[in-house]
């Protein structure tokens, strides 16, 4: 709990007297000699009061909505938090694809499917414009957060990295009204209007959060200007790499993916000190790994040359699961054997755990490589079922160190 007047801890914001939940409450005062004002007074307050004071760019609702409202958590981001942010960015990205449509006359058949890609970035299609909207806010939020960590962590001991994003996801509202634009037809300067708005209450937010001066806080708002050409500029280089050179482009991604997720792994959720050569032989792999793949996706374009288009998704993913999910598997136990010095226990270790890991991989590649088959361009494949992997990597990591905690 914390004076929404002057920032400081105190103890409580109110006391209840009489029977609990009679109401009988009496504001606490802040005993900072400066302030000496009541701790919080929206307590009092019926929500739409907060929200219109947050509305007016008001410091005090920003930190009552922060700190006072929920309990005190050392990390992580409430849930509400995230569904919020979600919400905005499903918005934003589908007034993008809107005014895409209308400005370009774009006509697209479907905003999922794709029927014609040739070889461009997928610029129009609404799902490639919501993952750049997520794109542009991790790295609107990264950019933040590195900044706050160069110029602060001097001045701070520990800064709370959690509360600086939940400021920021609460500062975005203004994105809400968004809505107002798919109900009715508002112009699309209406959303120009509107990302100012977000900025400036971003802007108050971060100045909360940091108790900084409006100067530095305007530094830190606008790294985002930049960051959504950033991402723009990523997709359009990436785009270009992945056509003049498909192969190195996919090696290099994935073993990217490797080396990040098997860090976060080990760093972030098995919470040790990291094993590098457990990191080195897995970003190798990445990167032979993926080669394969496209070889094989090449090789599954011409087996199923004359299936019918509208079977063509599933008896992919029916070969597929049927002969490369064993072959890779084996390929990988064969890899980490001879990286290990130890070729000879390929086959006890194929005997143990060949069918286990097939048995779990059926759980969530079967429908994983059908999405990607049906919805993803042919280029962008082996970048899907890479991001499959990472996530499903991190989530076997979790299961597996939460068995070790019971
Ligand atoms: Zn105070």
């Amino acid at each position: 709990m914390i004076c929404i007047e002057c920032g400081r801890s105190v103890n409580d914001v109110y006391k209840e007297f009489g029977k609990s939940g009679s109401g009988n409450i009496r504001l606490t005062r802040c005993n900072n000699p400066n302030c000496l004002q009541i701790a919080d007074k929206y307590v009092e307050y019926d929500f739409i009061i907060v929200f219109l004071d947050l509305f007016l760019h008001k410091p005090q609702a920003y930190r009552h909505l922060l700190f006072n409202r929920q309990p005190y958590r050392d990390f992580g981001i409430p849930i509400q938090y995230i569904k919020v942010l979600v919400v905005y960015i499903f918005f934003e990205s589908y007034i993008k694809w809107l005014r895409l449509k209308e400005n370009f006359d774009v006509h697209p058949k479907s905003a999922f499917l794709y029927y014609d890609w040739q070889d461009d970035v997928p610029y129009d299609r609404y799902w490639f414009i919501f993952l750049t909207a997520v794109a542009e806010f991790g790295i609107y939020v990264l950019s933040i957060m590195l900044l706050v960590r160069l110029i602060y962590s001097s001045r701070y001991a520990i800064i709370k990295y959690n509360y600086l994003v939940m400021s920021i996801i609460l500062s975005s509202f203004g994105k809400g009204f968004l809505i107002l634009m798919i109900i009715w037809d508002y112009p699309f300067s209406f959303n120009e209007i509107l990302n100012l708005f977000v900025l400036s209450s971003n802007l108050i937010a971060i100045k909360v959060f940091l108790e900084t001066t409006t100067f530095k806080a305007i530094c830190f708002v606008n790294t985002m200007g930049k960051s959504s050409l950033t991402v723009t500029d990523i997709q359009r280089w990436y785009m270009a790499r992945l056509k003049s050179k498909p192969i190195l482009t996919k090696a290099v991604t994935s073993a990217a993916l490797s080396l990040i997720g098997n860090i976060i792994a080990q760093k972030g959720i098995e919470r040790r000190s990291i094993d590098w050569n457990r990191v080195l032989k897995f970003t190798v792999w990445g990167s032979i790994s993926s080669p394969m793949v496209h070889f094989w996706h090449k090789i599954l374009d011409v087996v199923t040359k004359n299936v019918p288009e509208k079977y063509k998704s599933w008896v992919k993913m029916i070969i597929d699961q049927l002969v490369f999910a064993p072959f890779i598997n084996i390929a990988f136990y064969s890899f980490l054997a001879i990286a290990d010095g130890k070729p000879n226990s390929i086959l006890i270790k194929l005997y143990f755990d060949l069918i286990p890991t097939l048995k779990a991989s059926w759980k969530v590649w079967p429908l994983a490589q059908y999405i990607n088959f049906t919805f993803i361009p042919p280029q962008l494949q082996v970048l899907f079922g890479n991001i499959v992997g990472f996530l499903w990597g991190i989530y076997l990591t979790v299961l597996s160190s939460k068995k070790i905690k019971n």
